[in-house]
């Protein structure tokens, strides 16, 4: 049996039951929700590892839990959304979310999502404070050097909050908005276009033209995965 017990918010009842079926048959525990404030109560009374989160809820909407569960736990939670909710989907993310699923998904887009949820569990349960160690990377914040195989890379005090802050979020993704709050400070102005050549040159100092370690997410921001 998996370790990991999940719980499923989503009123669509042939969704719930494809969301619920492929967790079964992958040997996920999992409890179900219809509505938010039922999800609320659940949170709390079983403290789920993962929560999948329908954002369309009949009562309260998924932002709406988001932010009442993030006052407490930061539970990854993985929200479904229909494409004409896009809007809802980044502000989703901006509130704490960590990753997202566009209907209609398929069950392997799903498993793929919950695997880097749990990569993100396990890393959380062994951190080592003072380096971070993804595969070629190396981000020694002792004294503040990066390494790509063992070469130190020469980045820029911005690109090296960038490569932190992505880092530090390993798996997640981050909106433009976070970022830009994050490694600027919240009275920068709201420029992509200049977060865009950040990554645009960091990404070239890393090395990573194929995205394979700093994922795009158009039009949303972007995610480093744990390789
Ligand atoms: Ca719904």
């Amino acid at each position: 049996m998996n370790e990991y017990l999940v719980l499923v918010v989503e009123d669509d009842i042939p969704i719930r039951n494809l969301i619920t079926t492929t967790l079964k048959m992958n040997d996920y525990r999992y409890i179900t929700a219809s509505k938010g404030n039922e999800a609320i109560m659940l949170s709390a009374s079983h403290k789920p590892d993962i929560i999948i989160l329908d954002l369309g809820l009949p009562d309260i909407d998924g932002e709406e839990v988001i932010e009442h569960i993030r006052t407490w736990s930061e539970v990854p939670i993985i929200i479904v959304s229909a494409r004409s909710e896009d809007q809802e989907k980044i502000s989703a993310l901006d509130k704490g979310a960590d990753d997202y699923l566009t209907k209609p998904f398929s069950v392997d887009e799903l498993l793929a999502r919950l695997r880097v949820i749990q990569r993100r569990l396990i890393k959380a349960g062994n951190t080592s404070v003072t380096e971070f160690v993804n595969e070629r990377l190396k981000i020694d914040y002792v004294s503040g050097c990066v390494y790509l195989d063992e070469n130190e890379l020469h980045l820029t005090p911005i690109e090296y909050k960038l490569i932190c802050l992505l880092a530090k979020n390993v798996g997640k993704v981050l909106t433009h908005k976070y970022i830009i709050q994050n490694v600027w400070g919240s009275s920068a102005d709201n420029n992509e276009a200049s977060l865009r050549v950040f990554m645009a040159t960091l990404r070239k100092k890393l090395n990573d033209s194929q995205q394979s370690l700093i994922q795009t997410h158009i039009g949303i921001g972007y995610r480093m995965m744990k390789l």
